[in-house]
């Protein structure tokens, strides 16, 4: 007898079996509109040619070792990273009150975020997550031990944001709870709120002394303009909250297996924020250790040279151009052959992703009848789209809302 006969077999991963369900799949024609990650428009993988030229800077240098990096991250990794989101000429960098430590990416910044607000934050204060929202949010909270609940974000009608609904959630909710907020292109529904909308967010934040802990999975991939992207957590800051920011470069690196992220933090003065770091490093230390040193290196040497950076950008505006030129030919197919309902929100979703509206008996058909994949909350990963499958797409989703 083993005592594992007692361990409950746990359901797969959506979107890891659903890329296994693609794979298996031998039809010529398949599409997979699943996972969050960028293909080209041959709907192959791209390796950022900025990163192809780090990487042969890294490999031709004698003097590159494979040492253990600070338990922190590598700090021109974290400089950089702070830069980036909140700005050059950010008063809270001039004012010193800015750290961080280096993360698994995305995922791990969550992950240390949560570890750290479990142990030091208000107990039992509760968790508010947008419904819907990123799936591994509810699991990294519910694992730190929150009470997880949820804000109203979309209208499921018009796919557009639901202010009053959000304000509303946001304004019941027990005084100083933490708050997990998109900085950008909101993962499932592309949907973001305007800028006098975040002032309104932040007002009720403010008077309700919720705690922001912004999630910026794709900063620069979603405008293509890395600034416009950090708006609303640079709005945060000017608005004088102290804050996370959990930042991922898998998306606007293409570093998706490197996992390089940086849980940035926002204290009120210096010494709040070494007190925070000197914690931060105890938590990692344990759980990690110290953070993979490979696509940090890469981001790190592009963050900090100017000619790279400049490059970055570029390959930014060639991946957000070529998923908003997506958005646009499948709004017009669609449009083109009278596919019952409305599609223009497909083209002013944002980023990565598009709430489509269809329905989960919907999404079974385009599957099982025509090889295409996705979840079955009808989120469409519009990357996997490309000039080669958009009209096999659209035909089959004419045909599948008929
Ligand atoms: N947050 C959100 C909202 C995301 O969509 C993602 C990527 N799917 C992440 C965080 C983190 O991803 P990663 O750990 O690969 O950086």
């Amino acid at each position: 007898d083993s005592f594992f006969a007692t361990v409950p077999l746990a359901p797969p991963d959506v979107i890891f079996n659903l890329t296994a369900s693609y794979k298996a799949d031998t039809f010529a024609k398949k599409v997979n509109l699943g996972v969050g990650a960028y293909r080209d428009d041959q709907g192959r993988p791209w390796v950022l040619p900025v990163v192809q030229e780090a990487k042969r800077r890294l490999l031709s240098d004698p003097n590159l070792d494979h040492e253990y990096q600070p338990i922190a991250g590598i700090p021109t990794l974290l400089a950089g990273a702070a830069k980036l989101i909140l700005g050059a000429d950010s008063v809270a960098l001039q004012e010193n009150r800015v750290t961080g430590a280096q993360t698994i990416s995305g995922t791990g910044a969550n992950y240390l975020g949560a570890s750290f607000l479990a142990r030091f934050y208000r107990p039992g204060a509760q968790v508010l997550i947008s419904r819907p929202t990123w799936a591994n949010h509810r699991n990294i909270f519910v694992g730190a031990g929150f009470e997880v609940q949820e804000y109203a974000y979309v209208n499921p009608s018009t796919l557009t944001l639901d202010l009053d609904g959000m304000l509303a959630s946001l304004n019941s909710a027990p005084e100083g709870s933490i708050v997990i907020l998109h900085a950008c292109a909101h993962n499932p529904t592309g949907v973001d709120p305007t800028e006098a909308e975040w002032a309104r967010i932040a007002d009720v934040m403010r008077a309700k002394r919720h705690f922001p802990f912004f999630d910026c999975a794709y900063q620069g991939f979603a405008t293509g303009d890395v600034d416009q992207d950090a708006w609303a957590v640079r709005f945060f800051v000017q608005r004088g909250f102290e804050l996370f920011v959990a930042q991922s470069f898998a998306k606007n690196f293409g570093l998706y297996g490197e996992r390089c992220g940086v849980l940035t933090v926002v204290a009120h003065n210096a010494t709040l924020a070494k007190q925070v770091r000197s914690q931060l490093e105890k938590l990692s230390r344990s759980s990690i250790s110290n953070p993979p040193a490979f696509g940090a290196r890469i981001v790190s040497m592009v963050l900090s040279d100017p000619k790279l950076y400049a490059e970055w950008l570029d390959n930014l505006r060639t991946m957000s151009s070529r998923i908003r030129e997506m958005r646009e030919c499948l709004r017009d197919e669609l449009v083109r052959l009278g596919t019952p309902g409305t599609w223009d929100h497909i083209v002013h979703q944002i980023g990565m992703f598009s709430f489509t509206g269809l329905t989960t008996p919907q999404v079974k058909v385009l599957r099982d009848s025509y090889h295409i994949y996705m979840t079955d909350n009808g989120r469409m990963s519009m990357a996997g789209l490309n000039s080669g499958n958009v009209a096999y797409v659209a035909r089959a989703i004419d045909e599948a809302v008929r």
